[in-house]
């Protein structure tokens, strides 16, 4: 961390380039500090503003690419008040020593209170009804709605927000379930009065049903026409997360055919939603514009905590809620830099080819990093094991307690040798009791991350992008009928490592293993459709975060 408290404030440059709540100015003044604001700057005129800043904090409408942070050479911070730094270039900040922090944990009240306030209106139809008081109609009889206490609500996603809704639905004196594929059903929940239970069983048994998880692959479309259909006959849906969760054409059919009661949405697939929407226009559907974290609070709270978070960085060094940036000295990035973000890739490999969580991770460090203060490697292969399950909060900072929460345990190893390389990262992940585990071996070239060895097969592959992962019969075509499918769909294959797979294993007689490195993501038909090719056993996709930054891919 580059900050000493000998840096008087007064001297620190401040950019504030969003609309924030003026509670962040007075929290810099307690410091001694003075921020400039300066609203709605185009990547131009913020190149040209912010040669000499120290910090720059943006809410979303800014965007911080890697031009501006070349521009910024004093620059050493970047804060987002809220959680999605979609808008500002973690790549490049990285590379140029800078840190990204967020405020995670702002908004998690107010948009799980957004969840219960859905929740009351699907049960008693209040938007129906204010719209029809206004409207000169006073009937009661089709406003007849349901009641809360005694009703199973299913609480989808136990992370902040969940707990949150959790524990009011207790309050509200419903019997709650929840799942959460971190904490299983066998596990005692973290909210008092609230049921874990399998998905499945959630889903057939609760009255309302609320989702509270991040949008990633594996929960793109959770809420299917299918599980739709597994759904207790009558019930509610209340989708206040992430828009695309939800198979919203098959959530408007199941509500003409009476499968559901209502469905309540915060947040959908196009925000704002095309006038033909299906859901638009109903009475059994409550709609509001992605207004989970819009209240006077929150909005307060994430400015108070930015502004506190970056004088605290300038001023003692202390990275709260830092997404990129680990407890290592500049000099040490240097080096370090690269195996962080090879760890991480590592982390987020195995966490996306292990079927269930990942419960221990063995990593060893050989060679030059054997000898070197690798915390901060460690941490970053966590965070890259844990960021499937989440899609804002998992950082250098939080990743050990996370780690904890999920019983995830990480052992470390040294070795000096190497091999052939100069150094090199193995880690092995496993799940619960070691009932599945997968290696990966990984080393730098050049400052790029490849890896260099996945189970038994020795290759050399760039851990990036979409990957294809296939076991298959050893037999011959194999990859061209794959290349074929995915060629008829305009996806190009950029890399491939083929190999025999399992050694002994009688499972893996006669198999071999193939990966793919392909330039776009297949999608779930085109994937079932490779995974039906005669002599494959089994094909999986793996997304390995941006291409490297050292490609200068971003802009
Ligand atoms: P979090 O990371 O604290 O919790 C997410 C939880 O989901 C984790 O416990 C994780 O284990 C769990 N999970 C992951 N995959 C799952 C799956 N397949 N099934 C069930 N659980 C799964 O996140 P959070 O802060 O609680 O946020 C939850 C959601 O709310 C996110 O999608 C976030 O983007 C969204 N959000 C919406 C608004 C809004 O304005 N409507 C505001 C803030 C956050």
């Amino acid at each position: 961390m580059s900050s000493t408290s000998s840096i008087s404030p007064a001297s620190l440059r401040i950019l504030i380039c969003d609309d924030l709540s003026p509670k962040a100015v007075e929290v810099f003044s307690e410091y001694g500090i003075t921020p400039e604001i300066s609203l709605g700057m185009d990547e131009d005129t913020l190149v040209a503003k912010v040669a000499d800043v120290d910090a720059i904090i943006v809410r979303s409408a800014t965007r911080i690419t890697r031009r501006v942070i070349k521009a910024a050479l004093n620059l050493t911070v970047i804060g987002r008040a809220g959680v999605g730094v979609d808008n500002v270039d973690c790549v490049a900040a990285t590379e140029a020593g800078v840190v990204v922090m967020n405020t995670p944990t702002g908004n998690t009240t107010t948009t799980g209170e957004l969840a219960i306030a859905l929740l009351v209106s699907l049960a008693r139809h209040i938007p129906r009804a204010d719209r029809e008081v206004k409207a000169g109609i006073w009937k009661k009889k089709a406003l007849t709605g349901v009641q809360l206490t005694g009703k199973t609500f299913g609480v989808v996603g136990l992370g902040r927000i969940g707990r949150v809704v959790a524990e009011r639905g207790v309050g509200l004196g419903m019997n709650v379930l929840a799942y959460d594929p971190y904490l299983s059903a066998a596990e005692s929940s973290p909210v008092t009065g609230v049921q874990l239970v399998e998905f499945e069983k959630l889903l057939a048994t609760s009255d309302f049903v609320s989702l509270h998880v991040p949008l990633i692959d594996s929960t793109r479309g959770l809420i299917s026409a299918e599980r739709i259909a597994s759904m207790k006959p009558g019930a509610r849906l209340i989708n206040a997360a992430r828009g695309g969760l939800v198979d919203e054409e098959a959530v408007a059919a199941a509500l003409d055919s009476g499968q559901l009661a209502g469905a309540a949405f915060d947040v959908l697939s196009q925000e704002p939603p095309p006038s033909d929407h299906p859901l638009l226009g109903r009475d059994d559907v409550v709609l509001t514009p992605h207004i989970g974290a819009s209240s006077s609070e929150a909005q307060v709270q994430v400015a108070l905590d930015i502004a506190n978070q970056i004088a605290r960085f300038l001023l003692e060094g202390r990275a709260d809620n830092a997404i990129n940036a680990p407890a290592v000295s500049a000099s040490d990035l240097v080096f370090l830099g690269p195996y962080l973000n090879l760890a991480q890739r590592m982390g987020s490999y195995l966490s996306q080819r292990l079927s269930g969580p990942i419960r221990k991770l063995e990593v060893t460090y050989l060679g030059e990093l054997e000898s070197r203060d690798t915390r901060a490697v460690s941490l970053a292969l966590l965070a890259g094991a844990l960021s499937h399950g989440t899609d804002s909060g998992v950082n250098f900072v939080n990743a050990p307690a996370l780690a904890d929460e999920r019983g995830l345990r990480l052992l470390e190893g040294r070795e000096p040798d190497a091999g052939a390389f100069q150094s090199q990262i193995k880690v092995r992940a496993s799940t619960k009791a070691g009932g599945e585990s997968h290696l990966v071996a990984g080393t730098v070239f050049g400052n790029r991350p490849r890896f260099v060895r996945v189970d038994d097969l020795h290759l050399d592959f760039p851990p990036e992008g979409h990957v294809l992962v296939t076991r298959h019969d050893d037999v011959p075509g194999v990859v061209g009928r794959i290349g074929t499918l995915l060629g008829e769909n305009g996806v190009n294959i950029r890399r491939i490592e083929l190999g025999k797979a399992g050694g002994a294993d009688p499972v893996e007689h006669g198999g071999a293993v193939g990966y793919l490195a392909i330039d776009a993501n297949p999608g779930p038909e085109l994937l079932a459709k490779i995974c039906e090719l005669p002599f494959i056993r089994e094909a999986s996709l793996v997304r390995l975060g941006e291409a490297s930054p050292v490609s200068g891919n971003r802009s």
